[in-house]
């Protein structure tokens, strides 16, 4: 009997991230017994078609639905940042020029902080995969996830494995990762509900602020959506130095 027809896939830089530890950084030997995508070669290895930008066989930049017949060396990129590749083939869809999100179950805390950085995130916290997947097809929406699985799905188009366990490290993690950097807008959404905020006199809603602020702040705005007043203090002051500490 023939031997089976093999291909070799190599994945470069965090890409790494989704491979098992024993596995990353070497070439992995997969077979292809029929004609086999390359998008479907790379996502048996666990690493989903969302986070690859450039797919290189046999030294020529293919799109996914290339076909390996065995034989074939592959090398798989995750988003260039420095290298101009213009020439090639980008796979994964241009960043939008009005991101938006759709968070995943474990990510509430990453969604209320994109809120405060100024971008439309949307995340419910009984959402399963698929209706996740759905609203995001019909709002061209970036899944932010930290199941790799949701990301397999073969609606999803614009998607983001976030890797940080912490919060505020996400948010820090995604920004960059996405380029959102000229985006940030910070103090213009609702944390609890993503509304575009209001400005508000102070006179208007002085009634409802703690004593406290009352002396100390000038400027207010208010959800106009569930009504919560948002002020320049503790919490904007926090935001705005987890947003420096990422321009540094
Ligand atoms: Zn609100």
């Amino acid at each position: 009997m023939a031997e089976r027809p093999t291909c070799e896939l190599r994945f470069y830089e965090e890409l790494n991230d989704f491979l098992p530890a024993q596995e990353r950084k070497r070439a992995a030997t997969i077979p292809v017994d029929r004609a086999r995508s390359v998008k479907d070669a790379i996502e048996s290895l666990g690493v989903p078609h969302t986070e690859v930008d450039l797919v290189i066989v046999d030294g020529r930049s293919v799109d996914f639905a290339h076909l390996l017949r065995g034989g074939e060396r592959v090398a798989v990129y995750p988003v260039f940042e420095a290298l101009d590749i213009a020439p090639l083939v980008r796979l994964r869809p241009r960043a939008l020029r009005d991101p938006r999100f759709v968070a995943d179950t474990h990510l509430g805390k990453l969604a209320r902080h994109l809120r405060m950085a100024g971008f439309d995130t949307l995340y419910g916290n009984d959402w399963d995969g698929e209706r996740i997947a759905g609203i995001a097809a019909r709002e061209r929406r970036t899944i932010l996830t930290r199941d790799k699985g949701l990301l397999r799905r073969r609606a999803v188009e614009r998607g983001y494995w976030v890797r940080a366990d912490e919060s505020e490290a996400q948010l820090g993690e995604v920004v960059r990762a996405l380029q959102l950097e000229s985006l940030l807008a910070p103090f213009t959404r609702c944390r609890e509900c993503n509304t575009p905020l209001e400005d508000v006199p102070r006179a208007a809603v002085l009634d409802r602020l703690p004593g406290k602020v009352r002396g100390l702040y000038e400027r207010f705005k208010r959800c106009p959506t569930c009504e919560r007043v948002y002020w320049e203090g503790s919490h904007f002051e926090r935001m705005k130095g987890v947003l420096a500490r990422l321009h540094a």
